[in-house]
């Protein structure tokens, strides 16, 4: 057994994952492959969020009936295998393992009893320059549209000491910026070591060769005056915040049991400006909840007006299960609704883009002329930028093609 496939659905926690896998794989001296014939394990890493994405993770299922034999491996992992664990087992009698993913740490157990006869390699470094760090799993919120509290179970926080650790070894494979990841990020506490997110943030950008600190997704309600307070004097955590709004209406932001109104968001995103008026926020956005109507859409509008997101994530919302939460308008309504919606999101996603002309930005260099912005943004360097740095101050100059363009400035 020498060759394994991972195919990958879902958020960026299941990225994560498969990255864990993968490296752990490697460590055992497997060879990653992207061809199924050639692989001797197939690792379906799957997300049940949205039907459409279990729907895909079966049906890619069925079609390894036919690569199946004694000798491979098939195994169904993560969110969806939590949810449809023996009903799965029953239906497609060839897997050979499903994993959910309150069970996930069982996954390097099996995968070691089944590989146990491959010579360990050589451990590759990755070479990365970002990467991710999962902090919590699970979610201790019960947001009335979300599958996630069922599937991955109550919050589980990482170890304080074991994430500074972590962080430490990317860092010195080569990593400069690392994203945290968590349902609801800024929830994270270690209770032991009595230490929260405002601390983790503090350590990690202790941490040397660390640059950039992300974070996906925090929550509005688990923002504090403690985080604005780093966040003011701390240029080393990331100015792209991602806070998910998914609706404008105080009256949809009830029913889907998020815990704040659009008043209280609205502070957050002030908050965060005015500690740096650069802060460039992104979102998520549902449309057509349950019983949404034109007034409450309307809210969401002129909530996208006044926040005026450098770019909202539009979801048309779609009821997981019969009965529960119900979609009261029209597919035309709904389809309405959401094309309204991007419309209005794309013109100000244009407009602040175009704002950054003659700004300065912080660009981290994936080669030497491509990177991405402190804030967000992909950027171009136009000079020959012969130098091989990790980042360079870049005036901009120009938008193309929803990327900056500018040139070096120190
Ligand atoms: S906070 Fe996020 S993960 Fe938790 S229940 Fe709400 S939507 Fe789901």
């Amino acid at each position: 057994m020498e060759r394994f496939k991972i195919i990958t659905f879902g958020c960026q926690m299941n990225e994560d994952d498969s990255n864990s896998i993968k490296s752990f794989l490697e460590n055992l001296g497997m060879i990653e492959e992207t061809d199924n014939k050639k692989a001797d394990i197939i690792i379906i890493n799957t997300c049940t969020v949205r039907q459409h994405a279990e729907d895909k993770a079966l049906s890619l299922l069925g079609t390894l009936k036919k690569w199946k034999t004694k000798d491979k491996k098939i195994f169904f992992i993560g969110c969806a295998a939590e949810r449809l664990q023996k009903d799965l087992k029953n239906k497609f009698k060839y897997v050979d393992y499903v994993i959910g993913a309150r069970s996930y740490d069982k996954i390097y157990e099996i995968l070691s009893r089944e590989i146990k006869n491959t010579v360990v390699a050589n451990i590759k470094t990755q070479g990365k320059k970002v990467d991710y760090e999962t902090i919590i799993r699970g979610c201790n919120l019960k947001c009335s549209y979300c599958i996630v509290p069922s599937v991955r179970g109550e919050e589980k926080p990482k170890p304080f000491k074991e994430i500074i650790e972590s962080v430490k070894n990317k860092a010195l494979s080569g990593v400069k910026e690392i994203i945290l990841l968590g349902q609801t990020v800024n929830s994270y506490r270690d209770f032991q070591e009595k230490k929260d997110f405002t601390d983790l943030l503090k350590e990690i950008s202790r941490i040397e060769g660390i640059k950039i600190i992300r974070f996906l997704s925090p929550h509005p309600l688990f923002f504090n005056s403690k985080f604005f307070e780093e966040y003011k004097k701390n240029p080393k955590i990331s100015r792209w915040i991602h806070l998910p709004l998914q609706s404008g209406s105080d009256k949809i932001l009830k029913k889907m049991n998020r815990g704040y109104d659009f008043k209280k968001f609205k502070e957050i995103t002030q908050e965060l400006k005015k500690a740096d008026p650069k802060t460039s926020i992104t979102t998520d956005i549902i449309v057509g909840y349950t019983d949404e109507t034109e007034k409450d859409f309307e809210d969401t509008i002129n909530a996208v007006k006044e926040i005026r997101f450098s770019m909202a994530y539009c979801f048309k919302y779609s009821p997981r299960f019969k009965n529960k939460d119900p979609l009261t308008v029209t597919e035309t309504e709904l389809e309405r609704r959401h094309s309204i919606l991007l419309k209005e999101v794309k013109k100000i996603a244009k407009e602040t883009m175009n704002e950054k002309i003659g700004s300065i930005e912080q660009v981290l260099l994936y080669d030497s002329r491509k990177g991405k912005t402190n804030t967000g943004y992909n950027c171009c360097i136009i000079d020959n930028n012969e130098e091989k740095k990790d980042f360079l101050k870049i005036k901009i100059t120009e938008i193309k093609n929803n990327t900056l363009y500018g040139r070096a400035y120190d």
